[in-house]
Protein backbone atom coordinates (compact mmCIF):
# COMPACT_ATOMS: atom_id res chain seq x y z
CA UNK A 1 0.00 0.00 0.00
CA UNK A 2 1.22 3.66 -0.81
CA UNK A 3 0.77 6.50 1.64
CA UNK A 4 0.40 10.21 0.28
CA UNK A 5 0.18 12.86 2.25
CA UNK A 6 -2.18 15.82 1.37
CA UNK A 7 0.15 19.54 1.30
CA UNK A 8 -3.14 22.09 1.90
CA UNK A 9 -1.04 25.05 2.98
CA UNK A 10 -0.55 26.94 -0.20
CA UNK A 11 3.29 28.39 -1.08
CA UNK A 12 3.91 29.46 2.97
CA UNK A 13 2.97 26.18 4.32
CA UNK A 14 5.85 24.37 0.71
CA UNK A 15 8.11 26.67 2.29
CA UNK A 16 8.13 24.76 5.20
CA UNK A 17 7.85 21.23 4.01
CA UNK A 18 11.03 19.16 5.24
CA UNK A 19 11.32 17.28 1.99
CA UNK A 20 13.82 14.69 4.00
CA UNK A 21 11.84 14.34 6.72
CA UNK A 22 8.73 13.74 4.16
CA UNK A 23 10.63 10.50 2.52
CA UNK A 24 12.32 9.29 5.96
CA UNK A 25 8.83 9.13 7.43
CA UNK A 26 7.78 6.67 4.13
CA UNK A 27 5.55 8.67 2.28
CA UNK A 28 5.75 8.26 -1.67
CA UNK A 29 3.37 10.64 -2.87
CA UNK A 30 2.42 14.28 -2.29
CA UNK A 31 -1.18 15.91 -2.93
CA UNK A 32 -0.13 19.51 -3.31
CA UNK A 33 -2.96 22.18 -3.39
CA UNK A 34 -2.46 24.63 -5.67
CA UNK A 35 -4.61 27.71 -5.33
CA UNK A 36 -5.83 29.93 -8.26
CA UNK A 37 -4.66 33.45 -6.00
CA UNK A 38 -1.40 31.78 -4.85
CA UNK A 39 -0.40 30.22 -8.78
CA UNK A 40 -0.92 33.67 -10.16
CA UNK A 41 2.33 35.20 -8.47
CA UNK A 42 4.27 32.39 -7.11
CA UNK A 43 3.59 29.32 -9.62
CA UNK A 44 7.72 29.50 -9.70
CA UNK A 45 8.05 28.49 -6.04
CA UNK A 46 5.43 25.75 -6.43
CA UNK A 47 7.25 24.41 -9.98
CA UNK A 48 10.77 24.51 -7.65
CA UNK A 49 8.85 22.92 -4.53
CA UNK A 50 7.90 20.00 -7.53
CA UNK A 51 11.66 19.81 -8.92
CA UNK A 52 12.51 19.39 -5.09
CA UNK A 53 10.07 17.05 -4.51
CA UNK A 54 10.70 14.87 -7.47
CA UNK A 55 14.29 14.43 -6.81
CA UNK A 56 13.75 12.27 -3.76
CA UNK A 57 11.45 10.38 -5.71
CA UNK A 58 8.25 11.36 -4.66
CA UNK A 59 5.34 11.58 -6.76
CA UNK A 60 3.31 14.87 -6.94
CA UNK A 61 0.08 14.99 -7.76
CA UNK A 62 -1.49 18.99 -8.06
CA UNK A 63 -5.02 19.81 -6.58
CA UNK A 64 -6.05 22.90 -8.44
CA UNK A 65 -8.31 25.09 -5.99
CA UNK A 66 -10.56 28.18 -6.75
CA UNK A 67 -10.72 28.47 -10.38
CA UNK A 68 -13.82 29.47 -10.10
CA UNK A 69 -14.89 27.35 -7.68
CA UNK A 70 -16.22 24.65 -9.60
CA UNK A 71 -13.49 22.51 -7.56
CA UNK A 72 -15.15 23.32 -4.18
CA UNK A 73 -14.28 21.88 -1.22
CA UNK A 74 -13.77 24.52 0.67
CA UNK A 75 -15.65 27.87 -0.11
CA UNK A 76 -13.89 29.93 2.04
CA UNK A 77 -10.99 29.63 -0.86
CA UNK A 78 -10.66 32.74 -2.99
CA UNK A 79 -10.62 33.09 -6.28
CA UNK A 80 -10.18 36.01 -8.94
CA UNK A 81 -11.98 34.84 -11.28
CA UNK A 82 -15.73 34.51 -9.29
CA UNK A 83 -14.91 38.23 -8.40
CA UNK A 84 -14.04 39.31 -11.87
CA UNK A 85 -16.36 37.42 -13.90
CA UNK A 86 -20.41 37.85 -12.30
CA UNK A 87 -21.89 36.50 -15.50
CA UNK A 88 -20.30 33.05 -16.06
CA UNK A 89 -21.37 32.13 -12.31
CA UNK A 90 -24.10 29.85 -11.45
CA UNK A 91 -27.69 30.73 -11.46
CA UNK A 92 -29.95 29.30 -8.54
CA UNK A 93 -33.20 28.17 -8.43
CA UNK A 94 -34.20 31.21 -7.14
CA UNK A 95 -32.76 33.66 -9.95
CA UNK A 96 -29.67 34.64 -7.89
CA UNK A 97 -26.12 34.37 -9.15
CA UNK A 98 -23.98 31.77 -6.45
CA UNK A 99 -20.34 32.43 -6.27
CA UNK A 100 -19.27 29.69 -8.08
CA UNK A 101 -18.53 29.56 -11.90
CA UNK A 102 -20.71 27.06 -13.95
CA UNK A 103 -19.45 24.27 -15.80
CA UNK A 104 -21.37 24.41 -18.55
CA UNK A 105 -20.67 28.25 -19.09
CA UNK A 106 -18.03 27.93 -22.24
CA UNK A 107 -16.25 31.44 -21.46
CA UNK A 108 -15.47 29.79 -18.16
CA UNK A 109 -14.55 26.20 -19.49
CA UNK A 110 -12.18 28.04 -22.13
CA UNK A 111 -10.50 29.85 -19.21
CA UNK A 112 -10.43 26.54 -17.08
CA UNK A 113 -9.03 24.91 -19.70
CA UNK A 114 -6.56 26.99 -20.49
CA UNK A 115 -5.40 27.80 -16.95
CA UNK A 116 -4.91 24.02 -16.36
CA UNK A 117 -2.96 23.74 -19.47
CA UNK A 118 -0.41 26.59 -18.07
CA UNK A 119 -0.11 25.12 -14.51
CA UNK A 120 0.71 21.39 -16.51
CA UNK A 121 3.13 22.83 -18.55
CA UNK A 122 4.69 24.93 -15.29
CA UNK A 123 4.60 22.45 -12.95
CA UNK A 124 6.40 18.78 -13.65
CA UNK A 125 3.86 16.82 -11.51
CA UNK A 126 2.66 13.45 -12.16
CA UNK A 127 -1.15 14.34 -12.33
CA UNK A 128 -4.13 16.60 -11.34
CA UNK A 129 -6.86 15.36 -8.76
CA UNK A 130 -10.17 17.18 -9.41
CA UNK A 131 -11.09 17.89 -5.90
CA UNK A 132 -15.42 17.85 -5.42
CA UNK A 133 -16.79 19.46 -8.39
CA UNK A 134 -19.83 20.58 -7.84
CA UNK A 135 -22.67 22.49 -8.80
CA UNK A 136 -24.37 24.57 -5.63
CA UNK A 137 -27.18 23.25 -3.56
CA UNK A 138 -28.22 24.85 -0.36
CA UNK A 139 -31.39 24.93 1.67
CA UNK A 140 -33.96 23.32 -0.94
CA UNK A 141 -31.89 25.85 -3.09
CA UNK A 142 -30.01 24.64 -5.99
CA UNK A 143 -28.20 25.55 -9.83
CA UNK A 144 -27.47 25.47 -12.63
CA UNK A 145 -30.10 27.84 -13.91
CA UNK A 146 -27.77 30.03 -16.46
CA UNK A 147 -28.80 30.50 -20.10
CA UNK A 148 -25.98 27.76 -21.03
CA UNK A 149 -28.08 24.97 -18.85
CA UNK A 150 -30.86 25.98 -19.93
CA UNK A 151 -30.24 25.68 -23.30
CA UNK A 152 -28.27 22.31 -22.95
CA UNK A 153 -30.84 20.93 -20.80
CA UNK A 154 -33.40 21.18 -23.50
CA UNK A 155 -31.24 20.24 -26.40
CA UNK A 156 -30.55 16.75 -24.18
CA UNK A 157 -34.16 16.28 -23.09
CA UNK A 158 -36.37 18.04 -25.34
CA UNK A 159 -37.89 19.50 -22.40
CA UNK A 160 -37.95 22.82 -20.73
CA UNK A 161 -35.89 22.77 -17.23
CA UNK A 162 -37.92 22.49 -14.14
CA UNK A 163 -37.51 24.60 -11.33
CA UNK A 164 -38.27 21.01 -8.97
CA UNK A 165 -35.24 19.23 -8.49
CA UNK A 166 -36.10 16.29 -10.59
CA UNK A 167 -34.45 13.11 -11.21
CA UNK A 168 -33.91 14.64 -14.22
CA UNK A 169 -31.99 17.94 -13.20
CA UNK A 170 -30.23 15.38 -11.13
CA UNK A 171 -28.84 13.46 -13.81
CA UNK A 172 -28.49 16.55 -16.12
CA UNK A 173 -26.29 18.01 -13.24
CA UNK A 174 -23.90 14.79 -12.93
CA UNK A 175 -23.59 14.34 -16.79
CA UNK A 176 -22.73 17.79 -16.74
CA UNK A 177 -19.93 17.20 -14.25
CA UNK A 178 -18.42 14.36 -16.22
CA UNK A 179 -18.43 16.61 -19.10
CA UNK A 180 -16.48 19.00 -16.87
CA UNK A 181 -14.05 16.41 -15.97
CA UNK A 182 -13.47 15.21 -19.85
CA UNK A 183 -12.86 18.90 -20.10
CA UNK A 184 -10.09 18.94 -17.29
CA UNK A 185 -8.18 15.65 -18.06
CA UNK A 186 -8.17 16.47 -22.05
CA UNK A 187 -6.52 20.14 -20.93
CA UNK A 188 -3.73 18.52 -18.85
CA UNK A 189 -2.95 15.24 -21.19
CA UNK A 190 -2.67 17.78 -24.83
CA UNK A 191 0.45 18.66 -22.33
CA UNK A 192 1.16 15.47 -21.58
CA UNK A 193 -0.83 12.15 -21.83
CA UNK A 194 0.45 10.43 -18.86
CA UNK A 195 -0.29 12.85 -17.01
CA UNK A 196 -3.11 11.30 -14.23
CA UNK A 197 -6.48 12.84 -14.07
CA UNK A 198 -7.49 11.55 -10.86
CA UNK A 199 -11.49 12.25 -9.30
CA UNK A 200 -12.30 13.35 -5.98
CA UNK A 201 -16.41 13.35 -5.50
CA UNK A 202 -17.75 15.00 -2.31
CA UNK A 203 -17.40 13.27 0.66
CA UNK A 204 -20.44 10.79 1.87
CA UNK A 205 -20.36 7.47 3.28
CA UNK A 206 -21.91 4.74 0.75
CA UNK A 207 -25.97 5.35 -0.29
CA UNK A 208 -25.86 9.16 1.39
CA UNK A 209 -27.19 11.86 -1.24
CA UNK A 210 -25.33 15.16 -1.10
CA UNK A 211 -26.96 16.89 -3.74
CA UNK A 212 -23.67 18.34 -5.62
CA UNK A 213 -23.93 16.41 -8.58
CA UNK A 214 -21.13 13.90 -7.75
CA UNK A 215 -23.14 10.86 -5.85
CA UNK A 216 -22.67 8.62 -8.93
CA UNK A 217 -19.69 6.94 -8.00
CA UNK A 218 -19.94 4.31 -10.55
CA UNK A 219 -20.62 7.07 -13.51
CA UNK A 220 -17.58 8.83 -12.39
CA UNK A 221 -15.50 5.98 -12.20
CA UNK A 222 -16.61 4.95 -15.54
CA UNK A 223 -15.50 8.26 -17.46
CA UNK A 224 -12.22 8.17 -19.40
CA UNK A 225 -11.34 11.37 -17.62
CA UNK A 226 -10.90 9.36 -14.74
CA UNK A 227 -7.99 7.42 -14.06
CA UNK A 228 -8.42 6.75 -10.20
CA UNK A 229 -11.53 7.33 -8.13
CA UNK A 230 -10.46 9.24 -4.53
CA UNK A 231 -12.78 8.69 -1.82
CA UNK A 232 -12.68 10.53 1.79
CA UNK A 233 -12.99 8.92 4.67
CA UNK A 234 -15.32 10.98 6.63
CA UNK A 235 -15.92 8.90 9.86
CA UNK A 236 -15.04 11.70 12.02
CA UNK A 237 -18.13 13.58 10.57
CA UNK A 238 -20.67 11.04 9.81
CA UNK A 239 -20.00 9.24 13.82
CA UNK A 240 -19.32 5.56 12.10
CA UNK A 241 -16.90 3.71 13.80
CA UNK A 242 -13.80 4.07 11.98
CA UNK A 243 -13.21 0.72 10.91
CA UNK A 244 -16.52 0.33 9.36
CA UNK A 245 -16.21 3.41 7.10
CA UNK A 246 -12.56 2.54 6.09
CA UNK A 247 -14.04 -1.33 5.22
CA UNK A 248 -17.48 0.16 3.50
CA UNK A 249 -15.58 3.19 1.17
CA UNK A 250 -12.91 1.15 0.29
CA UNK A 251 -15.42 -1.63 -1.22
CA UNK A 252 -17.15 0.70 -2.63
CA UNK A 253 -14.23 2.37 -4.14
CA UNK A 254 -12.78 -1.20 -5.16
CA UNK A 255 -16.61 -2.10 -6.65
CA UNK A 256 -16.32 0.93 -8.70
CA UNK A 257 -13.23 1.26 -9.88
CA UNK A 258 -12.55 -2.76 -11.06
CA UNK A 259 -15.36 -2.68 -12.87
CA UNK A 260 -13.93 0.20 -15.07
CA UNK A 261 -10.50 -0.67 -14.74
CA UNK A 262 -9.36 1.60 -13.01
CA UNK A 263 -7.25 2.24 -9.42
CA UNK A 264 -8.53 3.55 -6.41
CA UNK A 265 -6.92 6.14 -3.32
CA UNK A 266 -8.83 7.00 0.04
CA UNK A 267 -8.16 9.59 2.28
CA UNK A 268 -8.20 10.34 5.90
CA UNK A 269 -8.07 13.56 8.62
CA UNK A 270 -5.01 12.75 9.99
CA UNK A 271 -3.76 14.42 13.11
CA UNK A 272 -1.38 13.08 16.19
CA UNK A 273 -4.18 12.71 18.43
CA UNK A 274 -5.40 9.36 19.37
CA UNK A 275 -8.48 10.65 18.76
CA UNK A 276 -8.38 10.45 15.21
CA UNK A 277 -6.87 6.86 14.70
CA UNK A 278 -4.50 7.28 12.09
CA UNK A 279 -2.50 4.36 12.81
CA UNK A 280 -5.18 1.93 13.56
CA UNK A 281 -6.86 3.20 9.96
CA UNK A 282 -3.86 2.88 8.09
CA UNK A 283 -3.59 -1.01 9.59
CA UNK A 284 -7.30 -1.65 8.63
CA UNK A 285 -6.95 0.01 5.13
CA UNK A 286 -4.08 -1.93 4.32
CA UNK A 287 -5.89 -5.32 5.45
CA UNK A 288 -8.80 -4.44 3.48
CA UNK A 289 -6.41 -4.37 0.72
CA UNK A 290 -6.30 0.00 0.25
CA UNK A 291 -4.04 0.60 -3.07
CA UNK A 292 -3.23 4.21 -1.91
CA UNK A 293 -3.90 5.71 1.26
CA UNK A 294 -3.76 10.03 1.72
CA UNK A 295 -3.49 11.61 5.05
CA UNK A 296 -4.62 15.08 4.97
CA UNK A 297 -2.81 16.89 5.51
CA UNK A 298 0.42 18.36 6.62
CA UNK A 299 -1.11 21.23 8.90
CA UNK A 300 -2.63 19.28 10.30
CA UNK A 301 -0.62 16.02 10.98
CA UNK A 302 3.36 17.24 10.47
CA UNK A 303 3.22 20.42 11.82
CA UNK A 304 0.82 19.69 14.58
CA UNK A 305 2.05 19.91 18.35
CA UNK A 306 2.50 15.93 19.56
CA UNK A 307 3.91 15.28 15.98
CA UNK A 308 7.25 14.64 17.74
CA UNK A 309 6.38 12.18 20.07
CA UNK A 310 4.04 9.82 17.31
CA UNK A 311 6.86 9.95 14.61
CA UNK A 312 8.34 6.44 15.20
CA UNK A 313 4.97 5.10 15.48
CA UNK A 314 3.76 6.71 12.29
CA UNK A 315 7.25 5.58 10.43
CA UNK A 316 6.74 1.91 11.75
CA UNK A 317 3.56 1.42 10.71
CA UNK A 318 4.16 3.43 7.32
CA UNK A 319 7.25 1.06 7.09
CA UNK A 320 4.59 -1.98 7.78
CA UNK A 321 1.77 -1.21 5.03
CA UNK A 322 4.14 -0.65 2.42
ZN1 LIG B 1 -25.15 26.91 -15.80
Amino acid sequence: MQVGLCLAGGTQELGRVDLGLVADMGFSCLFMGCYEDDMHWRAEDVAGFVRRARARKLNVIAIPWGYGRVLDPDPAIPSLYVETHPQSLQVDSRGRRVPKACPNNPYFLEWFSSSMRTLAWMLEVNGFLWDEPSFHYARGTWACRCEYCLRLFHAQTGREMPREFTDLVVKFRESSLVMFLLAAAAAIQAVDYKLDSLVMPAPSMPGSQLHSGTSNWGALADCSACDAISLFVPWQHNEVPMEQAVKDLQQEASRHAEKAGKRSLLWLAASPNPRDKVAEALTCANRCGTETVVLADYGTLLDATGFESFTPQLQTIIAQVR
